[in-house]
């Protein structure tokens, strides 16, 4: 008999004939012989409509009680669905998190699980009953050693249930939503978005955490540390849905479902160079010029990263391997005399990525990794990050030495250590999904000391805060008082708390500002063959482009391509994206 951890959303249990349409479900797949362990999610719009009964209250709420509150969302579905299984006569019972063994930190709004004690959810099990568990919430040891509610965070339910299946071991995971499966992008913005039949867990990560709403992140890094079979299925129809793939397989034992060390490896890529463009013209349609031109030349892109401007000019930066530092100047020298704008470049210089599932919502990872190339006499040249990657380029020749500290630091042995891996390319398409994401804002932190650390000091001093940092961009352009501009978005909830720091950081630093960008939205095309395909920067500037659409940053990881645009041309921006890329349905 197999084992199956089986997820509901909120939506597909909206309704007391949607909960009873679950049960039927529920009894089918029993009675194909499986054993059954289901979790289940507030009904409908609950949680929401629980979070504003609070702020009818207080704008403060205490994260303790707010987690009090809110778990009590599942706790309604757990029941009815286990009273309807019962009517069914499919013998059920319900669990909340506690009662499930699910064992959390202790930080309300969003702990992490740490561990499952799986004896009583076993001994169910064998008794032949189908085990209801409520999602999104677990348990933690608090103050004086009462058990407290904790909440995972919104979206939550998915990670309890991928969670349950890494400690149970559970032949697979399946997520039953108001969609067939992943597609290409939200189908509630593009109306041919299409199914994906299965899609790799990096990917996955990438587009979850920019905004693809349908996973939550840590339910994929879940899987992917644990080599979980994920598949996301329709609740409605009988249909595969999409299963998400995943190359590792690691015992429970490393250290609790969520904790492990969240960098995995260390990466070394030589013989780099970069091409700063400055001062060139801030309007629609320079960038995609620019990296047409470079692909229709032959030169692949690496990273691409573009400052926000100051007065209708723009840098963008970008990095080739060496040997096509040449043909890449070449052919930006020919734009530039027509556009005008100066250009720049630096040879003998080196990639340094650290990577693993675990960086992602820990924005300490990034910051420690500044702060040791920092201590070591490193001055970053660009940064890049993503979710399971973050990189460096630096000066070749201080490469080995900060290969030596960042390894040290992290705890990384040789075996997880690799100079000038050799990529493989596996054919996948260039950009597989596309992800709007409308809860950032952009935030410049101008004039400041260009000098080894400065990075790494505004992160750890927003990580210090709990906050994380996404898309940041270090302009390449000095000032004329040898200050820089520091650039990023971060989540539309830690605005204040964040300006609260770094006004205070600031206020060390003469000259320095700190400004709020226009409401803007990041949108991304995320594939692993990107770093295989040459022109897909080009072609997705060329989409911007054509709609007049300025792009206000850019930011690149090795599998996506992210452009920080205005608010008003989010929807557009993403149909149009997606059908440069051919995604939709025919
Ligand atoms: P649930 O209540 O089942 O957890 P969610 O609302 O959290 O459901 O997630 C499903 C929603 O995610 C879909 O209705 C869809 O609008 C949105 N979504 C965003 N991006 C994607 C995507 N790439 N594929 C599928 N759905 C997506
Ligand atoms: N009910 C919680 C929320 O709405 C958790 C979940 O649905 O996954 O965020
Ligand atoms: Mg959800």
């Amino acid at each position: 008999m197999a084992l199956l951890v089986q997820k509901f959303g909120g939506t597909s249990l909206g309704s007391i004939e949607r909960i009873k349409a679950v049960a039927q479900r529920i009894k089918a797949s029993k009675e194909e012989g499986n054993d059954l362990v289901v979790v289940v999610s507030a009904m409908g719009h609950t949680t929401d409509e629980l979070t504003n009964l609070a702020s009818g209250i207080t704008i403060h709420p205490a994260p303790r009680e707010m987690d009090m509150l809110l778990s009590t969302g599942e706790q309604v579905s757990i029941s009815l669905l286990s009273m309807a299984l019962n009517e069914l006569g499919k013998s059920a019972i319900s669990l909340t998190g506690t009662q499930a063994g699910i064992i959390t930190e202790s930080a309300h709004g969003r702990a992490r699980i740490l561990e499952i004690r799986t004896e009583k959810i076993k001994n169910l099990l064998e008794q032949g009953k189908i085990i209801v568990i409520a999602g999104f919430q677990g348990t933690s040891l608090g103050m004086g050693g009462i058990a407290e509610i904790t909440t995972l965070g919104r979206g939550g339910s998915d990670t309890s249930a991928v969670a349950l299946a890494a400690a149970l071991e559970a032949e697979k995971c399946e997520i039953y939503t108001d969609v067939p499966g992943v597609l290409t992008t939200d189908p509630r913005i593009v109306k041919n978005a299409q199914l994906m039949q299965n899609i790799s867990c990096d990917e996955m990560l990438e587009l979850a955490s920019l905004g693809a709403a349908v996973l939550h992140p840590r339910a994929v890094e879940i899987a992917r540390n644990f080599g979980v079979t994920l598949v996301v299925k329709s609740s409605w129809e009988n249909l595969p849905g999409t299963i998400l793939t995943s190359k590792r397989n690691h015992l429970i034992s490393e250290g609790g479902i969520e904790h492990r060390s969240p960098v995995d490896g260390l990466e070394l890529v030589e013989d780099q160079a970069v091409i700063a463009l400055s001062n060139i013209p801030d309007r629609p349609g320079i960038a995609a010029e620019l990296f047409e031109a470079l692909s229709e030349g032959g030169v692949n892109v690496d990273l691409i990263i573009q400052a926000t401007h100051q007065i209708n000019k723009n840098d963008i930066t970008f990095s080739v391997k060496e040997d096509e530092l040449n043909n890449a100047y070449f052919q930006c020298q020919k734009l530039i005399s027509s556009i005008g704008g100066e250009i720049s470049t630096q040879r003998g210089l080196t990639k340094i990525s650290i990577y693993g599932a675990g960086i992602m919502g820990r924005p300490g990872i990034a910051s420690s990794l500044f702060q040791t190339l920092s201590d070591s006499g490193v001055n970053i040249r660009l940064i890049a990050t993503s979710e399971v990657k973050v990189s460096c380029v630096i000066d070749s020749e201080l490469g080995k030495k900060a290969l030596r500290s960042v390894g040290e630091f992290f705890k990384l042995n040789d075996k997880q250590i690799t100079i000038n891996p050799i990529a493989e390319n596996n054919n996948e398409p260039a950009v597989r999904g596309i992800a709007l994401d409308r809860d950032q804002i952009q935030v410049s932190v101008k004039n400041v000391p260009d000098k080894p650390g400065t990075a790494s000091t505004i992160c750890s001093t927003l990580a210090e805060n709990n906050i994380c940092l996404d898309t940041i961009v270090q302009s390449e352009r000095k000032h004329k008082d040898k200050t820089k501009d520091i650039s990023f978005t971060l989540k539309k909830n830690d605005r204040n708390e964040a300006k609260y720091a770094l006004e205070e950081l600031i206020s060390n630093w003469e000259g320095a500002t700190l400004e709020e960008g226009n409401s803007i939205v990041r949108i991304s095309a995320v594939g692993s063959g990107m770093p295989f395909t040459r022109g897909t920067a080009g072609k997705i500037f060329r989409a911007l482009a054509n709609q007049k659409i300025n792009i206000e940053m850019i930011a690149t990881s090795e599998i996506r391509t992210t452009c920080i645009i205005s608010e008003k041309y989010g929807e557009t921006a993403l149909n149009q994206i997606h059908s440069c890329f051919k995604l939709g349905k025919k």
